[in-house]
């Protein structure tokens, strides 16, 4: 083997690695900064309670949804509200948040989307 084949074997090889290595460095960028946030938080700081009605447990697709389907957590039409919505499901004991029928996750009794159906009728 000459010293330019090995060269250019070496320079080959390297190169059919560089994405793999540049995909575990990104990857290992990424963990190490986020496992920071989540394991270490400052100390005397009390560990973030999550809400029961937060929107973080919902998928970027559940969230779509609930913006394709007009939701706002406060109505633009005082006498059209979640509260008066035939698929509006009030918060209970057991549930302390209201909910949908429509789509996944919190919804505000003020709240409104293009759907809302009068209860009454
Ligand atoms: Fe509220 Fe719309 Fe669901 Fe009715 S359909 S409860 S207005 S989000």
């Amino acid at each position: 083997m000459t010293d330019t084949y090995k060269r250019r074997y070496f320079l080959h090889q390297v190169w059919s690695l560089a994405p793999l290595l540049g995909v575990a460095l990104i990857g290992a960028c990424g963990d190490s900064s986020r496992s920071k946030k989540e394991n270490n938080p400052p100390s005397g700081t009390p560990p973030a309670a999550a809400s029961p009605c937060a929107l973080d447990a919902l998928s970027q697709q559940e969230r779509q949804q609930r913006d394709a389907l007009g939701y706002t957590d406060e109505t633009p039409i005082a006498e059209q509200t979640c509260d008066n919505c035939k698929l509006y499901i009030p918060e209970s004991e057991t549930k302390p948040c209201g909910t949908c029928t429509l789509f996944k996750g919190p919804v505000a009794s003020a709240g409104y989307c293009t759907y809302w159906a009068d209860s009454t009728v």
